[in-house]
């Protein structure tokens, strides 16, 4: 089910892509707009986790099984990489590469347009950098895009596993967490008296 759910993916983000106006737009501006992207799909990644470590949805199955997902994470931070690509690949899908393919053809500005095509197509891959920051030996090209910062780090997300776990919840490049990271601090307690019991809450 999860690879026909990719494939149907794939074929949606291939469209979003042929539907972006490459020539018109130019080198330099893609390469400013994929960074661009690259940086927006990281701050989605910081809520997306934010909220589905601290907020179940009862009301809906697939972000509810998230939300567990994400508990139980933080229980055995290494069962992620046990998982399958489909599996976590599907998780941001859900979360975030549906929701923004929805809206792509109602923007019209080219620029925007293909800014909304990079977050797509990195925002999918949120859970596998999320992955990879666990993994002893990524492979070794994640690990060189790691070194370089482009993937979020096994010490830069490392750090979102030590109590009180409300730190660095972004997870694609984490270059977001400088300014998320006091953003929730302010935000967490006013929403959630139990903000970083995430582990003593589950048992
Ligand atoms: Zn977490
Ligand atoms: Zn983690």
């Amino acid at each position: 089910m999860a690879r026909l759910n990719i494939i149907f993916c794939v074929i949606l983000v291939a469209i979003a892509g042929y539907s972006v106006s490459w020539s018109e737009v130019g080198l330099l501006p893609t390469i400013g707009l994929a960074f661009l992207g690259l940086f927006l799909a990281d701050i989605h990644s910081g809520f997306y986790h934010f909220i589905f470590d601290h907020f179940e949805f009862k009301f809906f199955k697939p972000f509810n099984e998230q939300h567990e997902m994400f508990q139980l994470h933080h229980q055995d931070p290494m069962e992620i990489c046990q998982g399958t690509i489909d599996e976590r690949l599907m998780l941001s899908i859900l979360s975030g590469t549906y929701p923004t393919l929805l809206l792509l053809p109602f923007v019209e500005n080219l620029y925007l347009h293909q800014l909304f095509f990079w977050f797509i197509l990195l925002a999918t891959f949120t859970q596998q950098c999320h992955s990879w920051a666990h993994e002893i030996r990524p492979p070794r090209i994640i690990k060189m895009l790691q070194r370089l910062k482009l993937v979020t780090t096994r010490l830069m997300h490392g750090i979102h596993h030590i109590p009180p776990y409300t730190k660095n919840y972004a997870i694609v490049t984490g270059w977001s967490n400088v300014f998320l990271n006091p953003f929730f601090d302010w935000l967490g307690p006013k929403l959630l008296k139990s903000y970083g019991k995430i582990i003593e809450n589950h048992e």
